[in-house]
């Protein structure tokens, strides 16, 4: 019963008032412009573009490389570069925090 868990995270019992959000997470995901739910394989076979409505998905600098470049053949460089804030640079926030909220969001060290 684990794939139901994975497409109704709530379970089947559940009710959900929002229709909006009732598309599950994980194996689905919901179009945003025309709100139609997507098999996710399918979505990536289609290279993040909505096949309802033509929407392109955002995707990751990772997720756009692998669409790009074959994987034979492909080496990373400057995989251990890592940005610094010499300046110490600070408008609302400091550079440094920017740095840090960025690499945890993307799991990369730099752009
Ligand atoms: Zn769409």
């Amino acid at each position: 019963m684990d794939w139901l868990k994975r497409i109704r995270p709530s379970g089947p019992a559940s009710t959900n008032s929002n229709r909006s959000s009732a598309v599950p997470e994980g194996l689905w995901k919901k179009c945003p412009k025309c709100a139609a739910p997507l098999y996710r394989p399918e979505l990536e076979r289609n290279q993040d573009v909505c096949p309802k409505c033509g929407h392109h998905m955002r995707i990751g600098a990772r997720r756009r490389l692998d669409i790009f470049l074959d994987e034979q053949g492909r080496e990373e460089i400057g995989a251990d570069i890592v940005a610094i804030d010499r300046l110490r640079f600070k408008d609302v926030k400091k550079y440094k925090d920017r740095l840090t909220d960025a690499q945890k969001k993307t799991g990369e060290k730099d752009a």
